[in-house]
């Protein structure tokens, strides 16, 4: 397998963002980061005007972000704009389906902050949709604006975003093993939703949603069966063809990049991947590496079912049920929340 880093939603000048796709696209490549997805809102005029592709050794992917007062949803991998709707998301849903997209319900628990645009936030309402692939459980700018309940703690925040970053939304992660529980075999995603806004107050001016600094914080690490070649069709193929099925994880890379984890199950002969179903058999291990010595847990239905720390982790007595890790890495007197994996399903 191949892993490849990248950033997902992301607004640039043609909505809400500040800079224009090839300034975001200059930021990735001195982030590191091998590709981006651009979802502003409403609009592919960015794939429109032929932006999709490798700027600066970035691919440059680009989706959109459909829905304005609520049920925001990120279309992936798809050709005609969507058209929104609001108050029937199912509508949105199943136009992207049509389209062969990847749809991604985005910030679902969003509360939204006293000091921006008087507390608006655009939650997901309707969870009697279906056929959605994915739930966005950790967004940058979300749980930021979340966290801001004073002109001087956001300036702080401003300061140390990281304060405010304190792991996935539990909300959305339960809602994921939720829905994953009831057989929905749907993929967890992170985000930016970087817009690079500059603020001023008093004296100070200041980068909200920066793009810089959130490249460095909730990537997603996808691997592919065969490696990126600079061909953008093939390219842009196997990454979708990836991150539809869930072969990624969520790193917060800033502190310790989550580049090298592993999170497989094996039969001694045989090996299955995240987004993967298993035939139960008793000779199954689940193995996990960290490229640092970490704290992680093995998740089986939603609840922690076993402990691990060190760099290798060995989990053996798998019986049926959806399997997915959370690492936690060591910081200053802690842990801070660190990698979250996808699924692997036992029958
Ligand atoms: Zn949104
Ligand atoms: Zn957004």
């Amino acid at each position: 397998m191949y892993e490849y880093t990248g950033n997902i939603h992301i607004h640039s000048s043609y909505s809400d963002g500040s800079l224009e796709i090839a300034d975001i696209a200059a930021k990735a490549c001195r982030s590191g980061l091998d590709f981006i997805i651009i979802t502003d809102h409403n609009n592919l005029n960015g794939l429109y005007d032929g932006k999709e592709g490798y700027q600066q050794n970035v691919l440059v992917l680009i989706g959109v972000e459909a829905n304005e007062s609520k049920n925001h949803y990120l279309c992936l991998d798809v050709t005609k704009e969507v058209i929104k709707n609001s108050e029937n998301p199912q509508m949105v849903i199943d136009e992207v389906n049509q389209q062969h997209g990847l749809g991604i319900i985005a910030h679902p628990f969003e509360k939204g902050s006293p000091c921006f645009a008087d507390g608006i936030s655009f939650p997901w309402t309707d969870w009697d949709v279906h056929g959605f692939q994915g739930i966005e459980i950790w967004n940058f700018t979300s749980q930021w604006k979340d966290h801001v309940c004073s002109t001087l703690q956001g300036l702080w925040l401003v300061f140390y975003p990281h304060a405010a970053l304190s792991g996935p939304c539990p909300e959305s992660l339960a809602k994921l093993d939720e829905r994953q529980g009831q057989g929905e075999k749907i993929i967890a995603i992170g985000s930016s939703d970087a817009h690079g806004y500059s603020m001023k107050v008093g004296m100070f001016h200041f980068q909200v949603s920066p793009y810089d600094t959130s490249f460095k914080c909730i990537n997603v690490h996808v691997l592919t069966q065969l490696p990126l070649t600079g061909d953008v069709a093939q390219d842009k193929e196997k990454l979708y063809t990836a991150i539809k099925k869930g072969t990624l994880w969520i790193g917060y890379d800033y502190f310790t990049n989550s580049r090298g984890f592993q999170f497989h199950i094996t039969d001694g002969d045989k090996t299955w991947q995240m987004g993967d179903t298993v035939p139960l058999n008793k000779d199954l291990t689940i193995q996990v590496v960290t490229s640092v010595r970490a704290r992680v847990k093995l998740i089986k239905n939603g609840k922690t079912k076993q402990l691990s720390f060190g760099k290798r982790h060995i989990f053996a007595d798998i019986d049926p049920g959806v399997y997915r890790i959370e690492a936690y890495h060591r910081h200053l007197f802690g842990y801070r929340p660190w990698i979250f994996s996808n699924s692997i399903w036992v029958e």
